[in-house]
């Protein structure tokens, strides 16, 4: 069968599958690139298109194509450079009315003088320092599994302003990158801009700040002034949108620059530390907008992602951390990143201050307030595999696999053990986590590990030392 054959057939079994709204955004997009040898490769427009489908689609279409053909296809989703970014001509018809009659009795639109906006061109670059921060790039932003969905789709949006993903709502907890993603964003539209010779407004502004100028505006009656600032931005980059919290005028008025930005297809970004769901108060017809476009979020750094951004840290800051005073930091600082850097930049100073050398030793008395701080946080499941994995010298997929020689065997039986004393999950889970054994394998493995423990001190020493290395 010919790869476009193969392709409409699947698409007619995925429209039954999938939501229409599902079926255009994502199925109907696609490109097929090629058919050979039981792969099907399909194009799409970006690394976050990529990653989503990926992880949503595939398997869905991987049994479709294995209906049709009766054969087992891999599919290859690759990032391919589609001519038009913008979504099908369906979708303008989905965009809502204006729904603020108000907005468009602004008969002082035309008249009032201009105020300037944050308006950057090439010849505005130091403007461009006072608001955003050069240094929060996407080159700098180092990136692991908890906030590739989130980077890759800050990145789409940054090459595409309002024709990808609109809204963008990221949210996740302090420290771990949001402020840093919309500054990225910024930065790379500009510097597109800059290159391709043209002009274009972005506006990052904390939603306190944009509060602040609101009730200013109110009070000394230039409301439209302020409307008009913001309504023209191409880009409007919007931090910490929990604060709309029962704050119900900045809301409505919100709601208005939402509706007219969106409507004029500009690009929006909100940031906020707690999903929609929890941001309280929040106005239902928020909530909905907010959810037009791609809500993402951002998880805690895992042990090895910690390891990487202190090292990228000590790199910029021209640093020289040995390995065992990073593994030691990337330990014991767990929150997020905003921590691990400032943990670095004390210990640091410190060391510049006392010329104590980089060692754990010295971690622990310049850190110790922020040592004592971190509350202790178990270890998850995964950590311990990996820890285990590399003391005991295999491979993670060795400990889930069903493989049973020796020196896998018992590894994976101190794994369990270690789960069950540090995680505070349950047996099953436990036991699901190393490929799919039952609770009764799971307690085997810790009467196991336990009478090893007993008789044998290499065993306790060992395991101690894993032990304290994964808690703290
Ligand atoms: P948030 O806005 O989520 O509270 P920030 O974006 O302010 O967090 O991040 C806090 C600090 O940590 C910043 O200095 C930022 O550069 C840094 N940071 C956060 N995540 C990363 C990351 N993945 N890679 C590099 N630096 C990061
Ligand atoms: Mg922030």
């Amino acid at each position: 069968m010919l790869a476009n054959q193969l392709w409409e057939r699947t698409c007619e079994r995925l429209k039954k599958i999938f939501s229409a709204e599902v079926y255009r955004l994502w199925i109907a997009r696609i490109k097929v690139l090629d058919y050979e040898s039981n792969n099907l490769s399909l194009g799409v427009w970006d690394e976050f298109a990529q990653l989503w489908f990926k992880e949503n689609y595939v398997s869905a279409l991987e049994d479709a194509l294995r209906e049709i053909t009766g054969e087992s296809i891999t599919v290859q989703v690759q990032v391919v450079s589609f001519e038009d970014h913008s979504e099908p001509s369906a979708e303008q018809e989905s965009v809502p009315p204006k729904e603020d009659p108000a907005q468009n009795t602004d008969n002082q639109q035309n008249s009032a003088p201009a105020i300037p906006p944050t308006v950057y061109t090439p010849r505005a670059a130091a403007e461009v320092q006072n608001v955003l921060n050069p240094k929060y790039t996407f080159e700098s932003f180092v990136v692991g599994t908890n906030s590739n969905m989130a980077h890759a789709a800050a990145m789409g949006v940054a090459q595409n302003p309002g024709k990808s993903y609109n809204p963008l709502f990221i949210y996740g907890g302090v420290g771990l990158g949001k402020t840093h993603l919309l500054h990225a964003i910024g930065n790379r539209v500009i510097d597109n801009a800059e290159r391709a010779g043209k002009q274009v407004r972005v506006v990052y502004v904390t939603l306190e700040k944009f509060l602040n100028e609101y009730i200013e505006a109110v009070r000394e009656q230039r409301c439209e002034r302020f409307r008009r600032k913001y309504r023209r931005v191409d880009v409007l980059l919007i931090d910490d949108v929990q604060f709309l919290t029962g704050r119900e005028g900045l809301q409505e008025e919100f709601f208005h620059t939402f509706n007219e930005l969106y409507n004029s297809n500009k690009q929006i970004v909100l940031t906020s530390d707690r999903p929609l769901s929890e941001i309280k108060k929040l106005e239902e017809r928020l909530v909905s907008r907010f959810s037009w476009g791609l809500v993402t979020d951002i998880q805690p750094p895992n042990v090895e992602l910690r390891m990487a951004i202190l090292k990228q840290k000590a790199k910029d800051m021209h640093f020289q951390v040995p390995e065992e005073v990073c593994t030691f930091l990337a330990q014991k600082i767990r929150a997020n990143v905003r921590e691990l850097e400032g943990a670095l930049i004390r210990m640091g100073s410190y060391i510049n201050l006392t010329q104590a050398s980089w060692s754990i030793e010295t971690a622990k008395v310049a850190l110790q307030e922020l040592l004592s701080r971190q509350v202790a946080q178990a270890p998850n499941i995964e950590d311990i595999q990996k820890k285990v994995a590399m003391t005991y010298d295999i491979r993670v997929s060795d400990i889930i696999s069903k493989k049973r020689p020796a020196n896998i065997a018992f590894p994976r039986q101190v794994a369990m053990y270690l789960s069950r004393e540090l995680t505070h999950q349950p047996l099953i889970a436990i036991g699901e986590a190393f490929g799919g054994r039952d609770h009764g394998t799971v307690i085997h493995a810790c009467k196991v590990v336990e009478n090893q423990m007993d008789v044998d001190d290499n065993v306790r020493d060992t395991i101690q030392k894993l032990k304290n290395e994964l808690e703290f």
